[in-house]
């Protein structure tokens, strides 16, 4: 099997909407900038080059991206129109449901969870993460809960075609944003362990079904399953050296990864997408809903508020 990445006619590749959503949201810097932006309103770039502790070309970079993927949008200042700040657009403020995972994960499966912004149910006043629910039937839903259906021809495609990005913020750099994404960033800051990772959430197991499915090399693809090991996030069952299963913590990114889905289909509403996840008890194509833990009441972003974590010690 030597599939190219290329169609016949030699022209670009079609874009992946999951792909690129992998490639512009997983991300440390830009998840931090989205989260600035959701829970302290900003929308400076001095202001957000003081939160992050980003070298500055980084950052331009970073929001150059995010304007270009129409997360963000420049707007003039109301005092110095020759200035502008950067506003989420509707695209950008649908990544709320996202972030609100992500930091929910980290909060429950993370020695530095504490540290992360907490939700908070405005009419309820519960605190602390939320779940996943269907919102057709109006049910919880996890992974056990849901068949994922791909396009057998258009998974793999998830992993080929040149990474957007080349910028990175290296370790030296030692700024917050560094530190605060690390954990997830073993599931999601890499296409292949992204593609890994949500195979498993879709059941698969063996090797074989992972190579299969991603066209991957063995080698590439035993590294990233012994990445995910160490990172906690998969495991190798007693007596069995070639299939791997879902941690606890790695079954609990679900919420990550559907509304990760979800959002790529709202980025590019005219691609057809290389899956679809199932709830099986209604039979409807999920559409994820955050739903309050405390009082059962679907939760979005004019529902609750972000509380940022009381400062690190
Ligand atoms: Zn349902
Ligand atoms: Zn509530």
């Amino acid at each position: 099997m030597n599939r190219s990445p290329l169609p016949p006619d030699g022209g670009s590749p079609a874009v992946n909407p999951v792909a690129a959503t992998l490639d512009l949201l997983g991300d440390r810097l830009t998840l931090a900038l989205l989260g600035h932006a959701f829970v302290s309103g900003t929308t400076r770039f001095n202001q957000w080059l003081e939160r992050t502790g980003a070298p500055s070309s980084v950052l331009t970079d970073r929001l150059n991206s995010l304007v270009d993927a129409g997360v963000l949008q420049r707007s003039p200042l109301p005092t110095t129109p020759e200035r502008h700040e950067y506003v989420l657009t509707d695209l950008g403020a649908s990544t709320w449901q996202i972030l609100v995972c992500i930091w929910g994960w980290q909060r429950e499966w993370t020695p530095e969870g504490a540290w992360q912004p907490d939700l908070v149910h405005a009419a309820c006043g519960h605190r602390g993460p939320a779940v996943v629910m269907c919102d057709a039937c109006g049910r919880t839903v996890t992974g056990h809960d849901t068949d994922i259906e791909m396009d057998a021809e258009a998974i793999w495609t998830v992993t080929s075609g040149a990474r957007r990005r080349s910028t990175r913020i290296r370790s030296r750099d030692s700024s917050r944003t560094d530190m605060q994404f690390n954990a997830v960033m073993e599931a999601i800051g890499d296409r292949w362990s992204g593609a890994i990772t949500g195979l498993a959430l879709a059941g698969a197991r063996r090797f074989g079904e992972f190579r299969s499915a991603l066209d991957i090399s063995p080698t590439t693809l035993t590294d990233r399953l012994t990445r995910l090991s160490t990172a906690q996030i998969l495991e190798r069952p007693a007596g069995s050296d070639r299939e791997y299963r879902l941690t606890p913590r790695g079954r609990a990114l679900f919420g990550v990864f559907v509304f990760l889905i979800r959002w790529s289909t709202q980025a590019y509403p005219d691609v057809r997408g290389p899956l679809r996840i199932r709830h099986r008890s209604c039979g409807a194509i999920l559409t994820p809903a955050l739903q309050c833990r405390g009082c059962d009441a679907p939760l979005d972003r004019t529902a609750a508020r972000i509380e940022s974590a009381p400062a690190q010690p």
